[in-house]
């Protein structure tokens, strides 16, 4: 039976009405419709936003490009920038707790976990901030006496930043303190489901003194609002985080004016288990790597590859352990697993789910929806009999569903993990140093843990492999991200000429 923590009504909490971010103005759409978001946990309006258009969009990229083209955040020293944006990290901690409210009541995350990516996030605003004094080019004084060579790191421009619904503070934390260290301008367009925290972020970066028109937020729906920050001929890079698909069409659009794209998109992570592993730490590592954000994570492990000596033994683990998970009210500080996003989701993964038993999978655990009086709820499901073919061996279920699959050869192992289009994480679990190098060497992922699972920090770089994106955030390169590079090539003294009398 799976733990459950029924949610409570929301009945003292008032819905937030919010407008849009452009120019330094809060604005609303010139007919003033707005988009209401319903709690995935408690069933109820929390938020308004403006339902943005086109028009608006347009609005916002003409000003992150004057404020690009004529204004003072380019031109500042990486001090100048770097303060301000320790200023906004101070202002983001000092607001912690409204933003992690608003991340959970809107997504349906924890809130002792909405807490957590807070403070991560804050992390981040202060790693950018460092970087910003240190983004430098190259010098070469190799080139002959006549000639110094020097590459400089100017920044890109204006950058469309776009992010999904499911860590919306930690992801906008992951590419705008990035940018703006870089000396770019920016229109950022949260998912249309979860816009309450990163438009908090607009009021707390004008309270911090980033200038006007530096970061433009404009909310409403990807169609309408963000294919034209794909698109429009006046951006310079579209950052997004994402689907696949959306990310797919996102850099065909931006191909129309060669625009440069970094996506960080879905993922179907495999964790290899070898019987020598310490199997303790791993089954609450499968746990938390199936269940953490409700699984609604693209670093999701949601492919377990157990060695066919320990398979039947460690799914029975996790199983146990995955009936005590607590699932429920988001705020309940107790929750380890919220609500699904919407209830379009909730039957998606519940296909997933109906999907693998009709191809043959066995349902260990869960594998129904829960009913808890409020909100959308799925229980923590365990389909074992997974075979690599099986559609939920291969695509993002997006839920809190794991599927187990078995091998007998390092190297069988290694082909079911890079059997499929996605290579955003990987795990590999044995006290055999050979064997988590070697699965690491081999595996195609951007990240690969070794005797761990989903650990992160500022420094460490955070992208895909395969269909799972292009670029890097996060690390010490991130800012670089947002720039591009000039050739100073510089004559001194005489030059020799072309032409020659003949
Ligand atoms: P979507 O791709 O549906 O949406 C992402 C963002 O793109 C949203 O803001 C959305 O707007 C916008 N969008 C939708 N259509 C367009 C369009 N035509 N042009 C421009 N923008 C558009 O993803 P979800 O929000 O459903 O998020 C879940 C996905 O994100 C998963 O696949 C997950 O793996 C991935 N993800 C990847 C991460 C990574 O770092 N690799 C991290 C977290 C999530 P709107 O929805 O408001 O209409």
């Amino acid at each position: 039976m799976t733990v459950t923590v029924q949610p409570k009504a929301l009945t003292n909490y008032k819905a937030r009405d919010f407008r849009m971010l452009i120019d330094g103005n809060w604005v609303k759409t010139e007919d003033g419709s707005t988009l209401e978001r319903v709690a995935p946990g408690h069933g109820v309006i929390v938020s308004r936003y403006q339902a943005g258009t086109k028009p608006d969009a347009e609005r916002a990229i003409a000003a992150a490009r004057r404020a690009f083209d004529d204004g003072p955040w380019p031109n500042m020293t990486g001090a100048e920038r770097s303060n301000l944006l320790l200023k906004a990290a101070d202002l983001i901690a000092a607001r912690a707790d409204e933003l992690a409210h608003l991340d959970a009541i809107e997504s349906g995350k924890p809130i002792s976990q909405a807490k957590a990516e807070l403070g991560g996030a804050v992390d981040i605003w202060r790693y950018a901030a460092a970087l910003a004094r240190d983004l430098h080019g190259e010098s070469y004084n190799t080139l002959g006496q006549g000639t110094l060579g020097v590459v400089l790191r100017e920044a890109i421009g204006v950058v469309s930043i776009i992010t999904p619904w499911n860590f919306p503070f930690l992801i906008v934390s992951q590419k705008l303190p990035f940018a703006l260290a870089a000396g770019c301008t920016t229109v950022v367009k949260p998912s249309e489901l979860t816009s309450g925290s990163t438009l908090v972020l607009g009021e707390i970066l004008a309270e911090a003194g980033i200038p006007s028109g530096v970061v433009n937020i404009v909310t409403g729906t990807g169609p309408e609002v963000g294919a034209p920050m794909t698109t429009h001929p006046d951006v310079d890079m579209v950052s997004f985080t994402g689907s696949t698909g959306v990310g797919r069409l996102t850099m065909a659009n931006a191909a129309q004016t060669l625009k440069k794209v970094s996506l960080e998109l879905g993922g179907k992570n495999p964790q290899i288990v070898f019987p020598d592993a310490n199997l303790d730490e791993f089954v609450d590592a499968a746990v938390f790597g199936a269940y953490f954000n409700a699984g609604e994570c693209c670093n999701a492990g949601s492919r377990l590859i157990l060695h066919r000596d320990i398979a039947d033994e460690v799914t029975a683990r996790i199983a146990e352990l995955s009936k005590k998970v607590k699932v429920g009210d988001p705020l309940d500080p107790s929750t380890q697993v919220g609500a699904i996003i919407t209830p379009l989701h909730l039957e998606k993964i519940a296909g997933y789910v109906s999907g693998a038993r009709d191809a043959g999978a066995d349902v260990a655990l869960g594998g129904e929806a829960l009913d808890l009086g409020l909100g959308q709820f799925m229980a923590p499901t365990i389909l074992s009999g997974v075979k690599p073919e099986m559609a939920v061996a291969r695509e993002e279920v997006f839920g809190p569903v794991l599927s187990v699959l078995t091998f007998e050869t390092t190297d069988e192992a290694i082909r079911i993990a890079n059997s499929i289009d996605y290579g955003l994480s990987a795990g590999v679990w044995s006290r055999d140093f050979d064997t988590c190098l070697t699965i690491g060497r081999r595996v195609r992922a951007g990240t690969i843990w070794m005797n761990t699972f989903m650990d992160g920090a500022s420094e460490l770089p955070f992208g895909g492999y395969k269909q799972s994106g292009l670029g890097r955030e996060l690390g010490r390169h991130a800012v670089e991200d947002y720039t591009e590079t000039k050739t100073l090539n510089m004559h001194i003294g005489a030059r020799t000429n072309w032409w020659m009398p003949r």
